[in-house]
């Protein structure tokens, strides 16, 4: 068993730990990281299983990026990609929805683009949603070309 961040050799202590706390197999260091994160940024779980599913399939993404603004679940960087992980469609307010739709604005004219993924998605579809992120990831390499 090794740690998914690091590939470190972890115990089978450490495995249980880390899969029933984050549900990734982490080394102790990576399971505080990734916790210190959680706790600072109020980063979904969802978002770390995407993250780490991502960098599975030779995506580089990073873990809450700092956009100048505000902290992003996930960026990928090289094609100015902006993944924000969706928590309760129901639980949110209206000055929530126009000022995610705002952000949205405000990184696309920074060549950013935006994309909201339900957590939903990501729980109970994981390896689909990470071919549509990968799909999008070509759109967009594509574009840049073209530019
Ligand atoms: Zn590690």
């Amino acid at each position: 068993m090794t740690c998914k961040d690091c590939g470190k050799s972890i115990n089978p202590r450490q495995y249980i730990a880390s899969k029933e706390s984050l549900g990734v197999t982490l080394c102790e260091r990576h399971t505080k990281l990734i916790k210190k994160v959680i706790l600072d940024n109020d980063t979904p779980i969802e978002a770390i299983h995407l993250f780490y599913a991502l960098r599975d399939a030779g995506v580089h993404p990073m873990l809450e990026w700092w956009d100048g603004k505000k902290s992003v679940d996930i960026a990928i960087s090289r094609v100015k990609l902006n993944i924000e992980i969706d928590q309760n469609y129901n639980m949110i307010t209206h000055e929530q929805a126009i000022n995610d739709l705002e952000d949205a604005m405000h990184s696309f004219k920074n060549g950013f683009t935006t994309i909201r993924i339900p957590h939903l998605a990501i729980k109970y579809y994981l390896d689909e949603t990470v071919e549509n992120v990968l799909g999008i990831i070509s759109g967009l390499k594509a574009n840049i070309k073209a530019i």
